[in-house]
């Protein structure tokens, strides 16, 4: 066996811990950008720490999921700044921009040089500014990978800027964050979470390490999703969250990601829908398709065992069987009103485009086998519904 593990170097997870944000930033400079979602305002606090602290302050909003473009205007921002630290407080989408522009301040070139799938792929030369990753939603696991999610609008695709420099140097975690995400997104985001915990255990390219992380993380989901869903402001619920958030993060940034996340990439750069939505909606079909060419062609595979082992744990029956996970997971998507996948505009044309994307996706590296156009195919007829 021989595996490798990295992460951000530093992990503070904790209710109250976002006023330990400012302090830490002042100690790697004083000239910091802050990135945030819409509304800038929500962190007036924030802000006020930081100048209090003795730093220049600048804010960049970043409006929905992030973009090659978006993250050009953040970098023209941060340079005229001439900011030192970077810090993203948001969503999924917030930290992948802040990672970005923390990635390439200290590198010279366009995004496009560095973009894996759409771009030239180059690789940073130099590590990132110093990044704080503050996630206020519990779902992407953003604060702790070594990948920024961007969109390529011109080429209808999402691709990720991705390199051990872009891990960030703190990652704080706090779940009180986000007691009022709205039970939408609550859903979304915890069964992106939760999938990310899957795929990472079933990956080809799990290990012991990432295998902790999952086992503890798909319980929490199990136990807390719902009730986060239907009572917001339920502390406890919230903390297992954004604590099985951080595992799917810290598993998937070393293990890989399967077949549900190979679609979910270009589904993303095609269409306007959100991507734990997407993730959430191919979950139970991906998992079952899986499942049946394991059988068939892999039977040896340890992935079998660890399917039954995650329906355990989801449905919390010692005696479950994989198909009563797969079940469990249809269950909880039409609870949390997952949509199909039709819901967002998808037509039969788009299908042959999305198989050949996904197969090609740098994120269906880990699936436990091969599928074949066939099988991908039958996956995503079945989640458009
Ligand atoms: P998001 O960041 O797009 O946010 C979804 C919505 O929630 C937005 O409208 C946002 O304003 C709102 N929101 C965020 N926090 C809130 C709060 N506390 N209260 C109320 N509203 C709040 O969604 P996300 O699922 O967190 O992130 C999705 C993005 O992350 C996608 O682009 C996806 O590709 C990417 N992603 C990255 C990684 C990675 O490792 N880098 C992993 C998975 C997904």
């Amino acid at each position: 066996m021989s595996f490798e593990f990295a992460t951000a170097t530093r992990i503070i997870f904790g209710a109250g811990t976002v006023q330990q944000v400012a302090p830490a930033a002042r100690q790697w400079g004083s000239r910091v950008l802050l990135v945030t979602g819409h509304s800038p305002e929500r962190w007036n606090n924030l802000h006020g720490e930081i100048e209090g602290s003795g730093a220049h302050c600048s804010t960049f909003a970043v409006e929905g999921e992030p973009t090659v473009d978006l993250i050009a205007q953040g970098l023209q921002q941060a340079r005229a700044d001439k900011c030192e630290v970077v810090i993203a407080i948001g969503g999924g989408s917030v930290i992948d921009a802040g990672k970005a522009i923390a990635g390439l301040l200290t590198n010279s070139g366009e995004v496009l040089n560095y973009l894996e799938v759409v771009g030239k792929g180059q690789p940073l030369q130099n590590p990132a500014a110093p990044f704080i990753a503050v996630p206020t939603t519990a779902g992407t696991g953003s604060e702790v990978t070594r990948n920024a999610v961007l969109g390529a609008p011109a080429r209808k695709v999402k691709a990720s800027l991705r390199s051990p420099f872009l891990l960030p140097r703190l990652a704080v975690v706090d779940p009180e964050l986000t007691l009022n995400l709205p039970p939408s997104i609550t859903a979304q985001t915890g069964l992106d979470a939760l999938t990310q915990l899957v795929e990472a255990y079933v990956s080809i390219r799990s290990n012991p390490v990432t295998d902790g992380f999952c086992v503890q993380g798909v319980p929490l989901v199990a136990l807390s999703l719902r009730q986060a869903f239907h009572h917001g402001d339920d502390a406890a619920a919230r903390s297992d969250m954004s604590l099985a958030a951080l595992f799917s993060g810290l598993a998937l940034a070393n293990a890989g990601l399967g077949v549900i996340h190979g679609f979910a990439a270009p589904f993303g750069g095609m269409f306007d829908a959100p991507h734990g939505a997407v993730c959430a909606a191919i979950l139970p079909y991906g998992m079952e398709i899986n499942l049946r060419a394991l059988r068939a062609r892999a039977p040896e595979s340890t992935a079998l065992g660890r399917y039954q082992e995650v329906a355990r744990m989801l449905t919390c029956r010692p005696d479950a069987a994989a198909e009563d996970g797969i079940a469990w997971l249809r269950g909880i998507c039409s609870q949390l009103e997952i949509h199909p996948l039709r819901a967002y505009g998808i037509a039969d044309h788009d299908v042959p485009t999305l198989i050949a994307e996904a197969a090609k996706a740098s994120s269906m590296k880990g699936n436990p086998l091969v599928l074949t156009p066939e099988e991908l195919e039958e996956i995503l007829r079945r989640a458009i519904g």
